[in-house]
């Protein structure tokens, strides 16, 4: 599937010529609960970055923003250190939501999913998301994927659920009991895991599991359903984890650097993502070196969700004169990892931060700002502390717009530095 066009060279890490080099990110890892540093220490060699994607059923919402725009800082410190970069997004293009959103607004699945993807594409660029080099649809991928569950069925790692309440018999359910090691990304205890199960897309009272808690493999052909030739699994279609598993693993290898996506997937999504692949590859070790987990952002007290309808969309700031760049401005100034809530203070805020910094470097000379490179480097470095480098970069405008400097090079370096490493374009 095609993806986005990339930010302009001139504002990314390296295009810039920003002197000296980025340093090793360290990253809080959700599994351990600690900082983990990631790629070699010398900033030499590929890493590798899988951030589950959208279910295409709904345009980009703050908190998808928050979430691509968390691990595009990550993408560009690990550029800024040397390092060679390779980035998997997919798309859920087919899913149960995306599927009943259809049936209830009586739009084909495919064309609600493919303008709903190009919104998201439109707003990726909007908010200067460098694109991942691959970007795949599960309609895509679902050989792939088929080749997976056949795989664990083969390990004895899946069965198949004989039919009740309406549901045909033959769809295939993962064992997580075949992976010694399930639980260890969430940390969760078993209540709060069927508690989640329940809420985010699982099914723990179906009869014929062997676990509440075992995922959906595939599904075989409802009538008015889509459906692939599954070979001896039968038509059907994918579950949602067994797809991003299969393509990672495709694409990335294993162990990734880093697994990422909003905290709500660390359970059941990450936790079965891992679990498929550490059977599938038993020989290979861990999934993922990391799993990084953004936060949630709220409006009025609530996590913004589709369910609730309570979203702020990027499409809709940019329609209404939003420049795209104070909307990114508003969320690097939020800790990636944090909750937090969407008002107008917040985007009052970032408007009054990008005019200031507008104006200061706009000026033709201003104070010395290599120990402002320098800070913003250490401050991503430590956990994408990007709040952190924005008060570092606030501190250097107020030095400007208050007594001025006479390095000319300085403007022109602050304006690299904000857009190379945290990617907000300033006007030049
Ligand atoms: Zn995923």
């Amino acid at each position: 599937m095609r993806s986005w066009p990339a930010p302009d060279p001139a504002t990314l890490p390296g295009g810039g010529t920003l002197p000296g080099r980025g340093r090793q990110v360290h990253l809080h890892d959700t599994a351990s609960g600690g900082l983990v540093p990631t790629g070699r220490a010398d900033g030499t060699g590929p890493v590798t970055l899988y951030v589950c994607g959208i279910t295409p059923y709904d345009a980009t919402h703050l908190g998808h923003a928050n979430t691509y725009v968390a691990f595009d800082l990550l993408g560009r410190a690990w550029r800024d250190a040397g390092h060679d970069v390779t980035y998997v997004q997919n798309v859920t293009d087919v899913d149960d939501p995306l599927l009943e959103r259809a049936t209830a607004t009586g739009v084909d699945w495919r064309d609600l999913a493919a303008s709903q993807v190009e919104l998201f594409r439109g707003d990726m660029q909007a908010l200067s998301v460098v694109p991942p080099q691959q970007y795949l649809g599960v309609v895509e991928a679902v050989d792939l994927v088929a080749q997976s569950v056949r795989d664990l069925l083969d390990a004895g790692a899946a069965y198949r659920v004989p039919g009740a309440g309406g549901a045909p018999d033959g769809d295939v359910y993962f064992r997580v009991d075949a992976d010694p090691g399930f639980g260890a990304v969430s940390g969760f205890d078993a209540a709060t895991m069927r508690a989640l199960s329940a809420e985010r897309g699982g099914d723990p009272d179906r009869p014929g599991k062997h676990d509440p808690l075992d995922p959906l493999l595939w599904r075989v052909e409802r009538p008015g359903e889509p459906s692939w030739d599954g070979g001896v699994l039968g038509r059907g279609r994918p579950g949602w984890h067994i797809e991003c598993t299969a393509i990672a693993l495709q694409h990335l290898g294993m162990p990734i650097d880093v697994q990422a996506g909003g905290s709500d997937l660390v359970f059941p999504h990450h936790e079965m993502g891992a679990s498929h692949a550490h059977v599938l590859r038993p020989q290979d070790g861990s999934f993922a070196r990391v799993y990084a987990h953004s936060g949630m952002v709220s409006l009025g007290g609530e996590k913004m969700s589709k369910s609730l309808g309570n979203l702020v969309l990027v499409s809709k700031l940019v329609a209404a004169g939003e420049d795209p760049a104070t909307v990114r401005l508003a969320i690097v100034a939020h800790h990636w990892r944090s909750d937090w809530e969407w008002d107008d203070a917040v985007l009052t805020a970032a408007r009054e931060r990008f005019v200031r910094w507008s104006r200061a470097v706009a000026l033709p000379s201003g104070p010395p700002a290599g120990e402002l490179l320098d800070g913003v480097r250490e401050r991503i470095a430590d956990d994408l502390d990007a709040p952190g480098a924005v008060t570092l970069v606030d501190a250097w405008v107020e030095a400007q717009l208050t007594g001025g400097g006479a390095d000319a090079g300085a403007p022109d370096l602050v304006r690299r530095t904000v857009s190379a490493l945290l990617g907000v374009v300033l006007p030049a």
